[in-house]
């Protein structure tokens, strides 16, 4: 059973609100590119592993701070006799390695060592559990989860489930596993009590609202919509939307930008930049939201 869900990444919800309003720098754009990877990646192995077994626990995306280091891990599993701490992949390609270092190829950029990382997280847990007095042996274990990703030159021991290898891994997992115990279950909670919910940011990104492109962006293909009738909203691609969902969505968007900020009528009707009138984004707003103070300094906030 799934102890602790997996969320989107505060980061990846700030570059895709971002994205299609100003424009991402080269490297900005291949780290949001990579996160949406490493994201989509994650969560297909969380389908596969919730889909294998009731009587396991899995706490997804852990941060801790042990010793003053912080380490996190994409998907903890504990069962009865083993506790495994998985480091997903979704590389996709040809790799190989040389001499302990990771290529891509045949371009032979080299990639960060996803093992190192592994082999970090294992012996922090490890001395966290130890101090937890945590007797169920710990194997660490890198997955690669996308089809298309190939690895020359690996060697037979690496601690790795290649995707051609991942179901019959887990089938195996599900034949010899014990079920977890009340003392796991135990242990679940209190690494949940040591799990840091504010993971500080890596990187910061600068915008003020007036450089940002308004409008309202379509979930299907993110370029920004336009008015169909009163009720609803087109896309190009296709999309047909309800102006209200539209709005409050965006106003979502906006919350994310710009947490600092007061929602207004006025702000919000810049900011999705679809509507006519003032007048019907703040019908839309005040159905959803609570109104506080009067004339031009009345914002809203959740009932
Ligand atoms: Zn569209």
């Amino acid at each position: 059973m799934i102890v602790k869900l997996r969320y989107e990444p505060e980061e990846l919800k700030l570059l895709r609100c971002l994205q299609g309003r100003m424009r991402l720098s080269p490297k900005d754009y291949s780290y949001f590119l990579n996160l949406e990877k490493g994201f989509s990646g994650e969560q297909q192995f969380d389908q596969l592993l919730e889909q294998s077994s009731e009587e396991w626990i899995i706490l997804n995306d852990l941060l801790f701070d042990y010793s003053n280091t912080l380490f996190q891990i994409d998907s903890l599993l504990i069962t009865g006799d083993c506790i495994y701490i998985f480091e997903v992949k979704n590389y996709e390609g040809d790799f190989y390695i040389d001499q302990d270092r990771w290529y891509t190829a045949p371009s032979k950029n080299e990639v960060k060592n996803p093992l190192l990382q592994l082999q970090r997280s294992e012996s922090l847990l490890r001395r966290l559990l130890h101090e937890l007095r945590v007797k169920t042996p710990l194997k660490a274990l890198l997955i690669f989860i996308n089809p298309e990703f190939h690895l020359y030159q690996a060697a037979m021991n690496l601690p790795a489930i290649f995707p051609a290898q991942l179901n019959r891994f887990l089938d195996t997992l599900k034949m010899k596993s014990q079920p977890a115990t009340k003392n796991h279950f135990m242990l679940a909670e209190k690494l949940m009590s040591l799990h840091m919910k504010d993971i500080p940011y890596g990187r910061h990104f600068k915008y003020t609202f007036e450089e940002l492109e308004k409008g309202v962006k379509c979930t299907s293909c993110g370029l920004f919509m336009s008015l169909l009738n009163k009720n609803n909203l087109k896309c190009g691609c296709g999309s047909i939307e309800k102006t209200e969902f539209a709005i409050l969505r965006s106003v979502e968007e906006y919350k994310i930008l710009f947490p600092e900020e007061k929602i207004t009528t006025k702000s919000i009707h810049m900011f999705c930049n679809v509507l006519n009138s003032k007048r019907s984004t703040q019908k839309i707003l005040s159905r959803q939201y609570q109104i506080n103070g009067f004339g031009k300094l009345s914002y809203y906030e959740p009932f």
